[in-house]
């Protein structure tokens, strides 16, 4: 990809495509056209990674907090958090390299409090990045990522001049833009502010009950032809409902699946705070998908086997 036609390609930014996708999530989750947009929240967050030969490898972008001030802040409990972070980071050779936020339907530029943040880390990091993302542009235009990256010209003065630093996003093909539309999607349809976890738990509920009671009736329903029916005609029948059943499932499926990798890319708080219950729910889906095939068996060897 390339994108910085206009500017050296010396120092620029490479970023892996799960550290894209984080930031895009994260921001675009409380600010899009499901919410109201007095209410949208600015999102802020680290960028880890590693520099090499004067360019910065942004490997994983860690969402803190969202705020609808327009100034992000972090309390002392983030600040215990992210030095845990910093740490677990540290052993996989990581650092911060940068931060992200949001201007969730403003341009993208550094304001004096951005200035202020990015002089902070580009005074003893001069290749430090600040990363700024607009969601409405990644889904409002054509072929826009939504974001830019920038330094300060000088870190050691609180002025308000920088400069936009190339990037490019690793690995990636024609698709991607698409691809990361199709998960805000995802985003704007399961993952709306806060109380995240109830609305998968209700989902994942439904889906079970609703499952459940169709092979359920399913099941009655040939025990019931089966006193009347040739095994034939079972059979068809059989046939032609649980493709009905499965078809259904895989629809499902396919919108819980999306929900549930949707939780890789919540805020650190919520990540440390609801572990136990993210993990929970992944493996409660993952075993669901095996029973549901056990269910479907189930039906099959009721009806055939005692014939
Ligand atoms: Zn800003």
């Amino acid at each position: 990809m390339r994108l910085w036609e206009k500017v050296d390609a010396k120092g620029k930014v490479i970023l892996e495509k799960d550290a894209y996708h984080a930031i895009i999530v994260s921001c675009y989750r409380f600010a899009n056209p499901s919410i109201m947009k007095s209410k949208w929240a600015e999102v802020q967050g680290i960028l880890y990674g590693y520099n090499k030969d004067g360019i910065v490898h942004v490997t994983r972008a860690v969402p803190l907090a969202h705020l609808s001030s327009v100034a992000v802040e972090m309390d002392d409990n983030d600040y215990v958090l992210v030095a845990e972070l910093e740490g677990e980071m540290a052993s996989h050779d990581l650092f911060q390299v940068g931060w992200f936020h949001s201007h969730p339907g403003i341009k993208l530029f550094l304001s004096l409090e951005d200035v202020k943040t990015q002089a902070g880390l580009q005074a003893p990091n001069p290749l430090a990045i600040a990363l700024v993302f607009n969601p409405i542009y990644l889904m409002e235009r054509e072929s826009d990522f939504g974001f830019k990256i920038f330094r300060l010209d000088d870190p050691s003065t609180i002025e308000i001049k920088f400069h936009e630093i190339p990037w490019e996003i690793a690995g990636t093909g024609d698709g991607f833009l698409k691809e990361s539309k199709m998960l805000m999607h995802g985003v704007q349809r399961f993952l709306r502010g806060e109380g995240v976890f109830d609305t998968i738990q209700s989902r994942l509920d439904k889906t079970y009950k609703k499952m459940n009671s169709e092979i359920f009736g399913l099941k009655t329903y040939l025990q019931n032809k089966k006193k009347t029916a040739t095994t034939e005609e079972i059979f068809n029948s059989f046939t032609k409902h649980k493709a009905r059943i499965e078809k259904l499932f895989n629809k499902k499926r396919e919108s819980i699946d999306i929900q549930v990798m949707l939780l890789d890319y919540l805020e650190l708080k919520e990540m440390l705070q609801y572990k136990d219950r993210i993990d929970e729910i992944r493996e409660e889906w993952k075993a669901y998908k095996q029973t549901f095939t056990e269910l479907l068996m189930d039906v099959e060897k009721t009806i055939f086997d005692s014939t």
